[in-house]
C-alpha cells in the first residue's frame, strides 16, 4: 500500500457529538445507522433525501437542514467533530473536505476514499464485538475480509475467547436452537454462532445437520433422532441429557428442526430445564411450515387471495380422540391450511376437509424436504392429491398446503 494511503485505525466516542453529513442520498442512508448507534448528534445537509433519510428526521433520529450546503469558515462544518461528504456533486464534497481541513474536523469523502482526512471502514458486529476493516482504498477487499472474519465468528472458526453480555456458552447451560427447515444457510445468525460455541450438541433428525460438520473434534454430538410415527426417543431421556451435561459444566445446544416452538416440544425441554435450575434461552427458526412452500414458490398468503394461514399438526388424524383439532371450523376456512406430519394418511385430512365444506376443487400443493437438493413438489387439488402422492412415492418430511395460494404458482 503507498505511503500517502496509510491509514490509523480508531474508534470514535461520537456520543453526543455532532456529525455533519452532507448529502441526504443513498450513501448517507448506507453510513447513517452506524453513527446513530453511536449515539451522535447527526445532522443532514441536503436538499432532498432519501425516504428513509426522512424517516429518520421525522422520528426525531436526527436533524435535516433542508438546503444546499453552506461553506466556508462559519458555515456547516463549525463545531461538528467529525464530517461526512456524502453528496453526488464532485465540486461541493471538495469543498465540504477543504472546509473541514480548515476546521481540523476529520473528514471522509464519499467519492474519493483518499480524498478526505478519514475513510470509513468495512465494519460489522459479532456479539458485542465490532470489527473494522481498512485496505487503502480497496473498498471490496476490506469487505470481503470483513465477512470472512464475521463468518469465521459465527461458526466458532475464528475463536473469541472474551465476551461481555450474557453468555450462556461460559457458564453452561442450553440453548434450544431453531435450525430452520433443513437449508444450512436457513439457521440464524445467533443460531449459528451459539452452535460454533457448543460443548454438546444434541441434534433433531429434520435438523440442519449439515452444519455439524463443521463443529470442532471436541464437540459431543448425541443423535436424538425421532422417526415420525415409529418410536419417539422418550422425551424423558432427551430431557435428562440436556439437564446432566449442563450441569456439568457444558454448554448444550438443542438443535431442532425448524422453529422449537412449532411442533417441536421445545417448551417441554424448556420447563424441564428450569424446574431442574438450568439456565435456557431459546433461539428462534424459520418453521417448515412456511419456508417448505415458499421453497416451493407458494406463497402462504397473498393480498386478495387468502388473509389466514393456520398450521396444523397430522401428528393423529380427525377424529382420533387424542386429536385437539377442529377440522369442521378448518372446511369452513377459505384461507389457507398448512399441515406437518400429515403426508402419510393424507387422504383423511382431504376427506376431512371436504366433508366440512371445502372445494374439491381447492388447490393443494405437498412439498417434500422444502430447501433441500432433494426437495420434491406434487400438485392438485383436495379431490386427488392424496392419490398423487402416493403415485409420486412422497415420504416425511413434507409439508401440505391447502387453499387458493397453492394454485398461484
Ligand atoms: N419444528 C418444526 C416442525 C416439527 S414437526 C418446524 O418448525 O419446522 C415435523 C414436521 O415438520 C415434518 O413431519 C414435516 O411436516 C415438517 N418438516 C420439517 N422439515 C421439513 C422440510 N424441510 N420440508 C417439508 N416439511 C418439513
Amino acid at each position: 500500500m503507498p505511503e500517502e494511503e496509510q491509514h490509523y485505525l480508531t474508534g470514535l466516542d461520537l456520543a453526543g457529538r455532532r456529525v455533519l453529513v452532507v448529502g441526504g442520498g443513498t450513501v448517507a442512508q448506507r453510513r447513517l445507522p452506524r453513527l446513530l448507534a453511536a449515539g451522535a448528534a447527526v445532522e443532514v445537509v441536503a436538499p432532498h433525501t432519501t425516504p428513509s433519510v426522512q424517516a429518520l428526521a421525522d422520528a426525531g433520529e436526527l436533524v435535516w437542514h433542508a438546503r444546499p450546503y453552506r461553506a466556508g469558515e462559519d458555515g456547516d462544518v463549525a463545531d461538528a467533530w467529525y464530517a461526512l461528504a456524502c453528496t453526488d456533486d464532485p465540486a461541493v464534497n471538495a469543498t465540504v473536505v477543504a472546509d473541514a481541513e480548515r476546521a481540523r474536523v476529520f473528514c471522509v469523502r464519499a467519492d474519493d476514499g483518499t480524498g478526505g482526512s478519514a475513510v470509513t471502514p468495512a465494519t460489522g458486529h459479532h456479539d458485542g464485538l465490532l470489527v473494522g476493516v481498512l485496505s487503502g482504498g480497496t473498498p471490496l477487499r476490506s469487505a470481503a475480509v470483513r465477512d470472512a472474519v464475521l463468518d469465521g465468528l459465527s461458526s466458532g472458526v475464528v475463536a473469541d475467547p472474551g465476551e461481555s453480555g450474557p453468555d450462556e456458552a461460559r457458564t453452561g447451560g442450553v440453548a434450544l436452537v431453531g435450525g430452520g427447515p433443513g437449508d444450512p444457510e436457513l439457521i440464524t445468525v445467533r443460531g449459528r454462532r451459539l452452535l460454533g460455541r457448543a460443548d454438546v450438541v444434541v441434534v433433531d433428525r429434520l435438523a440442519p445437520r449439515e452444519l455439524l460438520d463443521e463443529l470442532p473434534p471436541h464437540v459431543e454430538v448425541v443423535d436424538a433422532a425421532k422417526i415420525p410415527y415409529g418410536r419417539a426417543a422418550a422425551q424423558d431421556v432427551l430431557n435428562r441429557t440436556l439437564v446432566e451435561h449442563a450441569r456439568a459444566g457444558r454448554f448444550v445446544v438443542r438443535l431442532k428442526g425448524g422453529d422449537p416452538y412449532v411442533f417441536g416440544r421445545g417448551f417441554e425441554e424448556v420447563l424441564a430445564c428450569a424446574e431442574a435450575d438450568v439456565p435456557v434461552t431459546v433461539v428462534p427458526g424459520v418453521t417448515s411450515a412456511f419456508s417448505a412452500p415458499a421453497a416451493a414458490d407458494v406463497p402462504v398468503t397473498h393480498r386478495g387471495v387468502a388473509h389466514e394461514v393456520v398450521v396444523v399438526s397430522g401428528h393423529v388424524p380427525p377424529g382420533d380422540e387424542r386429536s385437539l383439532v377442529d377440522w369442521d371450523a378448518l372446511g369452513r376456512l377459505r384461507g389457507t391450511v398448512v399441515l406437518l406430519m400429515g403426508v402419510e394418511r393424507l387422504g383423511r385430512f382431504t376427506d376431512a376437509l371436504v366433508e366440512a365444506g371445502r372445494p374439491k376443487d381447492t388447490p393443494v400443493a405437498v412439498v417434500q424436504e422444502g430447501t433441500l437438493r432433494s426437495q420434491r413438489v406434487v400438485r392438485g387439488t383436495l379431490a386427488d392429491i392424496a392419490a398423487s402422492v402416493t403415485e409420486a412415492g412422497i415420504r416425511p418430511p413434507a409439508v401440505t398446503v391447502v387453499g387458493p395460494v397453492a394454485g398461484l404458482a
